[in-house]
């Protein structure tokens, strides 16, 4: 019983309707022949973690495959979600980079408690992964270019914007001005981190805030939104780049299509809140294949100094 409790929890996180014991609710999915139909020559048993499949045109490829065309399908160019670890070592030139800001740590500063205590949450996290929080800093060369990167891991309660990343974003400027570096954010998040209440918001005033100091200093600021981009990150530095950037396909917004589509009530255009539609819409400048990101940003660190 408590297991079901949990996932209703994660549901209503992620804007889907609990299911709860309410049994006069309609069902997602009728049964409508019974027993498994498939013969045992057409069933697939592919062990976890060898095989990946793509969601998006079924392209049955192997990891290592899939992990050297940088976890882009090489059929359709779906680009799957990764974290920060991928995106530091292909992006950095001989994978040598330097983490910045590693030993900030959240706390439950209001000791909030939904249905686990939030330093429960992070407790469990932390044992789980190697992450100390949702984004990470690290400052290295693309192509022989100085950059510092910031980016967020989704692994990590939803790659949701806290007190700790406002305050790595922060020093990672800091950091940028002092060496005189470009500052490249790479964003992958659902939003702010709700079990940090205010604070959690107080982020996007002092992100941005930071941001107009990086500025005055005559530093190029690229924000890289990744699939999915929503809430307070699209609210804040997300949307401030002097570049703002995508990657293929994302889904970048404030509010989730659902939500919108029930306040509206009318049908969403096709491609809604896809980078390309967004691009199409004057809000991204250009879109950039993950395999020409690096060289991208290599051009990008030299035409902003000139
Ligand atoms: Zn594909």
């Amino acid at each position: 019983m408590k297991k079901e409790r949990e996932e209703d929890f994660e549901a209503n996180l992620t804007g889907e309707d609990a299911q709860g014991e309410d049994v006069n609710k309609p069902r997602w999915f009728k049964r409508i022949r019974k027993g498994i139909l498939t013969s045992t020559a057409d069933k697939k048993e592919t062990p976890e973690g060898l095989w990946n499949k793509c969601p998006e045109c079924n392209y049955i490829c192997t990891t290592t495959e899939l992990s050297e065309n940088l976890y882009v399908c090489p059929k359709c160019n779906y680009h799957h979600r990764i974290g920060s670890q991928d995106y530091y070592e292909f992006l950095f030139d001989n994978k040598e980079y330097t983490e910045l800001f590693d030993q900030i740590r959240s706390k439950d500063a209001l000791g909030f408690t939904d249905l686990k205590p939030y330093q429960k949450r992070l407790d469990e996290i932390h044992a789980k992964t190697d992450l100390k929080d949702s984004m990470r800093v690290a400052t290295g060369k693309i192509e022989g270019e100085g950059y510092v990167i910031a980016c967020m891991d989704f692994e990590f309660i939803g790659g949701s914007l806290g007190s700790v990343m406002g305050e790595k974003f922060s020093r990672a400027v800091d950091y940028c001005i002092e060496h005189k570096l470009p500052y490249l954010v790479i964003s992958k998040s659902g939003g702010a981190r709700m079990m940090e209440s205010a604070f959690s918001l107080m982020q996007l005033a002092k992100t941005s805030g930071k941001l107009s100091q990086l500025s005055d200093a005559g530093l190029p600021y690229i924000s890289l939104l990744t699939d999915p981009t929503f809430g307070g990150i699209s609210a804040s530095f997300g949307m401030l780049g002097d570049l703002n950037i995508a990657e293929p396909g994302a889904l970048i917004g404030f509010a989730g299509p659902r939500v919108i589509k029930e306040t509206i009530k009318k049908d969403l255009p096709e491609g809604f809140q896809r980078s390309e539609f967004l691009l199409e819409h004057g809000f991204l400048d250009f879109i950039v294949d993950r395999k020409n990101l690096k060289q991208k940003l290599a051009q990008l660190s030299i035409h902003f100094r000139s």
